[in-house]
This record gives structure tokens, C-alpha cells and sequence, in this order.
């Protein structure tokens, strides 16, 4: 199986959602015994769970506003929506949009090239 930098294993899903801590409260709510997902979980394809997957956000750097702070919809945010308030937000462009925090994950798979964060 190939996979792609960033890509998490393990992951547990439930329902249509895809959690990264078998711990996490809202994993349990819903899957009492939490197995394995198969395969990988893609964080910017999956459905996150917020509680144990951290957003993307964006910061304004000319007025110090954050779109987290700003958000005002419980899903948690996407690259897309990311990119959507950069396109919006009111100052001239100095908006930068922070992806999320990569877990930890155990190991880089055998044969994966790391790609350079840009
Ligand atoms: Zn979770
Ligand atoms: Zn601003």
C-alpha cells in the first residue's frame, strides 16, 4: 500500500467521521470497542473530528484577526475554508493559512519521500 505524506494510521472511524486518538471522548460515544480504519486516513479528504484532529486556520498578520476566532459554523474547518476567508477577509492581503498540526505518526512508511512544507 503506497501513502502520502500526512496520511494517519492508525485511525479509528465512526460513522462517517474519522478520529486519530482511540481515546477520543467523541469516538466513544459513538463505538464503544474502536477499531482500525482500513487503509489511511487523508486529513484534508476525511471528515475530522475536532476533538482529536486539529483544524486548519488563518491568521491576518496586518490586523491580528484569526479565523477561528471568527468562525462561526461547529464544522471544523477545511484547507478550502481556509482559503475561502483569506479570500474575503477585509485588509490587503497578508493573510496566511496554517494547516493543522500533523500528529505524531509512529513511522514514515518504507519508501515515502517526504515533501517540504510550503
Ligand atoms: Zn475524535
Ligand atoms: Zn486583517
Amino acid at each position: 500500500m503506497s501513502a502520502v505524506a500526512g496520511w494517519i494510521r492508525p485511525w479509528y472511524p465512526a460513522g462517517l467521521v474519522g478520529h486519530i486518538s482511540r481515546d477520543c471522548p467523541e469516538l466513544l460515544k459513538h463505538v464503544s470497542e474502536p477499531v482500525d480504519g482500513s487503509g489511511w486516513l487523508d486529513p484534508d479528504q476525511a471528515v475530522r473530528c475536532a476533538t482529536c484532529m486539529p483544524p486548519w486556520n488563518a491568521e491576518c498578520r496586518a490586523c491580528h484577526s484569526v479565523m477561528s476566532e471568527e468562525w462561526q459554523e461547529d464544522e471544523p474547518f477545511s484547507e478550502a475554508d481556509a482559503n475561502r476567508w483569506k479570500r474575503k477577509h477585509r485588509c490587503p492581503p497578508d493573510v496566511h493559512v496554517i494547516p493543522p498540526p500533523r500528529p505524531k505518526t509512529s513511522q514514515t512508511p518504507a519508501g515515502q519521500v517526504l515533501l517540504p512544507l510550503l
